[in-house]
């Protein structure tokens, strides 16, 4: 007489297949035991690199965490949701004071807004009570070559230890790609604007 082949039912290979997976995800948990400051790079061409970075910020605060904010695209004249929400709660925060790019009118201008808003950065890379920096549209300012990226580079390996830094903006120079210890990518597959749709308040700002 032969053997039945496989008695298992599908509830039991579902359950093996589970403690599997469990078993795999439990051991690397166990295995990341460090306790420190990440650095995290939000870059690519689709939506949501910024509305990640603030809605970290806001994971933060609602820990109780200090967190810090640089804006270094929108102009005052740009409203921006997450800030009004964010300035209500112990958020420091600056914004560059030009319209910065596309619109932009002055190359002189602009770099000296950078440069104020980068030591505004640097006050917070180097303050041990801020949890948390969001450096919102950076990767510009490397690429435009207003900061320094040597600057940059050492500001970001001498801050706090357990600080967290988010840095988010298009075209990400190589060098902070190699720094982070965190990238995500975020890649467009549509874009309502692509098809008419103009910037949504509440959705795009
Ligand atoms: P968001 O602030 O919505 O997270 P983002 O930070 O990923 O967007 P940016 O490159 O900073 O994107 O662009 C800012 C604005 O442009 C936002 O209003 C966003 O909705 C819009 N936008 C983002 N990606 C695209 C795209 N691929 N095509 C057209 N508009 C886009
Ligand atoms: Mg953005």
């Amino acid at each position: 007489m032969t053997e039945p082949r496989n008695t298992l039912t599908d509830e039991e290979k579902h359950k093996a297949r589970q403690q599997k997976i469990k078993a795999n995800v439990d051991e690397r948990v166990a295995k990341a035991t460090e306790e420190r400051g990440v650095l995290v790079v939000i870059t690519g061409n689709g939506k949501g690199k910024s509305t990640s970075g603030f809605g970290t910020v806001l994971r933060a605060v609602g820990h109780g965490l200090k967190a810090g904010v640089v804006q270094f695209i929108k102009g005052s004249k740009w409203e921006c949701g997450e800030m009004n929400i964010l300035k209500q709660f112990p958020v420091e925060h600056h914004v560059m004071g030009t319209g910065f790019t596309w619109e932009t009118q002055s190359k002189e201008t602009d770099i000296a807004a950078a440069k104020v808003a980068w030591e505004k950065s640097k006050a917070m890379l180097s303050n041990p009570n801020i949890d948390m920096v969001l450096l919102d549209e950076m990767t510009y300012m490397v690429k435009y070559g207003y900061i320094d990226l040597d600057d940059i580079i050492e500001t970001l390996n001498n801050r706090p230890k357990m600080q967290h830094v988010l840095i988010t903006g298009r075209a990400c120079h190589r060098r902070l790609l190699e720094l982070a210890d965190t990238v995500s990518e975020v890649q467009p597959i549509k874009h309502a604007f692509k098809a008419g749709v103009k910037a949504q308040k509440g959705l795009d700002w």
